[in-house]
């Protein structure tokens, strides 16, 4: 099965992270990306110098007339910059694509410290996203603004999970890529228990759009049909293999390479 994801992010000019790496991903992964674009953003290496938001009514229009041609197997959300788009998507996903699974990447800040969603639109995304995400992908920093704990260890990620769980989504994909240390471990939370996933961690700055293109990687197993546990250890696997083969490009955080 080819797998059909509908993307609904930021752009970002670079190439490196939001809607570029998405597409990069669900293609390299035998996938069909098609995509609403909620923000575009002026941005490099370096960092976010610009945000230009799409209005409501044209980013619930990109959705509806790719829901009601090409359909999808799967959605992905990404950048949704405020309280507004958050509730517009949301009511798009009600009306086009109930059931369909949904992997949201609750972004929040860029890797240079840019806000990519206005802080009074956490409440919005934590009502009304959450709630219908298959699964959630938090980082340490955006876990801890969902829960209000603090979540700095191994041993704190693992006690975080039942609230992250209570928010409403079916599975949480805690990553771990925030701590010190020579291991990278990223928790999966389920109703059934936990499930860790472990490697080296690489050491290197071009790390931009590693969120980004582990969720869409994840979307796309999701569409192609696989196990959630399945689709993250594939997802793990390819970003690992992109980060590895990043080409430097960027006086800051470089991008991915996804021919891998
Ligand atoms: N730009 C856009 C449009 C994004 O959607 C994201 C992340 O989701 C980023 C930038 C941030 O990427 P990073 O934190 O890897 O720099």
């Amino acid at each position: 099965m080819r797998g059909r994801v509908l993307i609904i992010a930021g752009s970002d000019s670079g190439g490196g992270a939001g809607i570029q790496a998405d597409i990069k991903a669900v293609t390299a992964l035998g996938g069909f990306a098609a995509t609403a674009i909620t923000a575009l953003t002026a941005q490099n290496t370096e960092g976010v110098h610009g945000v230009l938001p799409i209005p409501t009514a044209f980013i619930r229009q990109q959705m509806d007339v790719v829901l009601r041609d090409i359909g999808a197997d799967a959605l992905k959300t990404g950048m949704l910059h405020d309280s507004a788009t958050i509730a517009a998507v949301c009511d798009g996903i009600a009306a086009e694509a109930p059931g369909i699974p949904l992997v949201a990447d609750p972004v929040m800040v860029a890797k240079g410290g840019h806000p990519l969603l206005q802080p009074d639109a956490v409440e919005t995304l934590k009502r009304r996203l959450v709630p219908l995400a298959s699964l959630i992908t938090p980082n340490l920093p955006e876990a801890e603004v969902l829960t209000g704990l603090r979540i700095k260890t191994e041993a704190e990620m693992e006690a975080a999970m039942p609230a992250l769980l209570g928010l409403g989504a079916r599975a949480v994909l805690l990553k771990g890529g925030h701590l010190e240390g020579p291991r990278l471990v990223d928790l999966l939370g389920t109703p059934e228990g936990i499930l860790r996933f472990e490697d080296a961690r690489i050491e290197t700055r071009h790390t931009h759009g590693t969120g980004c293109t582990l969720a869409s990687a994840i979307a796309v197993g999701l569409a192609q049909g696989m196990p959630l546990e399945e689709a993250v250890a594939r997802a793990r696997r390819y970003v690992r293999a992109a980060i590895l083969a990043a080409p430097g490009y960027g006086r800051g955080h470089g991008p991915l390479d996804h021919a891998v």
